[in-house]
Formats: structure tokens, sequence, C-alpha cells
């Protein structure tokens, strides 16, 4: 949807977001569930890809910039490069399955170890929500887990589309308001990332 051309597209406000969780939890399908309201069943498992869209966050253009990583995230040097690249993260596993789950702990921990902050813009996003009577993960258990990493817990469905845009643009508010406390108490001569205090996520 590139149809804005007449106005300073080089001025919107870019938020990048890495989708990031297990091989077929969901990420392509609400990637491509976002950015072009279609549920997507068989995308390539192993293709990563970069997709970007702009929207209105809050009364404000803005454009989003959306990583969906897949298997190469094994690769560490790889991993760690798109890590390094992205501001926010949805951390995504699916309610169908438990080991996709406890999965999220790690990624979180690679996550927040390359990013050497504090505070890193991240929901945890349990997907597949339409298969009920596959439930494996109970809502307490992915909310409490979402609670003691202080971090918001949202279940979606990229096949009805439920919550898909709710996710994607809390996302894009939590990495907002990073940016703008960042750019208050930002002294030093380089606009790069400090070990941030800790604020309310
Ligand atoms: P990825 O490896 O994390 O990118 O996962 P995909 O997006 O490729 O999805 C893996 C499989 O799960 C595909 O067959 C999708 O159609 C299916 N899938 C993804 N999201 C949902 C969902 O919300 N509900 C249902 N029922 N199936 C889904
Ligand atoms: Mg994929």
């Amino acid at each position: 949807m590139a149809s804005g051309k007449g106005k300073g597209q080089a001025s919107l406000a870019l938020h990048k977001v890495i989708m990031v969780g297990s091989g077929g939890v969901g990420k392509s399908a609400l990637t491509l569930q976002f950015m072009y309201d279609e549920f997507v069943e068989d995308y390539e498992p192993t293709k990563a890809d970069s997709y970007r869209k702009k929207v209105v966050l809050d009364g404000e253009e803005v454009q989003i910039d959306i990583l969906d990583t897949a298997g190469q995230e094994d690769y560490a040097a790889i991993r760690d490069n798109y890590f390094r690249s992205g501001e926010g993260f949805l951390l995504v596993f699916s309610i169908t399955e438990h080991e996709s789950f406890t999965a999220t702990a790690e990624f979180r921990e690679q996550i927040l170890r390359v990013k050497e902050e504090d505070l890193v813009p991240l929901l945890v996003v349990g997907n597949k929500s339409d298969l009920e009577e596959r439930r494996q993960v109970s809502l307490e258990e992915a909310s409490s887990r979402a609670q003691e990493w202080g971090v918001p817990y949202v279940e979606t469905s990229a096949k009805t589309r439920a919550n898909v845009d709710k996710v994607f643009f809390d996302l894009m508010r939590e990495v907002r308001k990073k940016k703008m406390s960042e750019s208050k108490d930002k002294n030093g001569p380089s606009g790069k990332k400090k070990k941030k205090r800790c604020c309310i996520l």
C-alpha cells in the first residue's frame, strides 16, 4: 500500500518490531494478517522477510517495520543482528503447543542479552486462540509468566484476526514511549542506547 508520495515520508517516525518465537507458532501468519488482512496458511516456514507499512498511531502517521524471523535465528550471529536492530518484540507462542511457550523464556533471554537494556518493549503473544479445544497453555500460566517479566500478555488469532491489530499497536506504543523518554534524558553525544533507568511497562 504505497500511497502517500508527496508528504515527506522520511520524516515519519519509524518503529522497528521483530517477530520472535518457535517455528510454526504463527509469526508469519500474524504479520501477513496485519499487513494484508488475509490469513496465509502455508507461508514458507524458513523464509524471513521484512515489511513496512504506514499506519495511524493515536492520530499520528507513523511507519512500522516488521521483521518476521524464521529458522535463521539458530545461527547466533544472525539472530543477534536481527535482535539488535529491533526496537520492540512480539514474543509469540502457540497456545496449542506447550513447548513453544517454554521456549519463550530462552528467546527473551537472548533479546535482553543482545539489547543490554533493562527495559525492552515486548509483548508476550499467545497465538491460535481460535483453537481453544486444543489449548495446552492456560491463560493463567501465560499471564503469570508475563507478569513476572513485567510485560503484557495478549492472546491472538491470525486466523480470525482477533487482537492482531492490538498487539502491533500496543507494541508501537511501548516503543514510542521508550523513544520519548530516551530523547528526554539523552544528554550524551550519541543517540545510542544506554542502560536505561527503569520505568513501568
Ligand atoms: P511461523 O513459523 O511462526 O511463521 O508460523 P506460520 O505463520 O507459518 O504458521 C504455522 C501454521 O500455523 C500455518 O499452517 C498457519 O496456517 C497456522 N496458523 C498460524 N496462526 C494461526 C492461528 O491463529 N490459528 C490457526 N488455526 N492456525 C494458525
Ligand atoms: Mg514464518
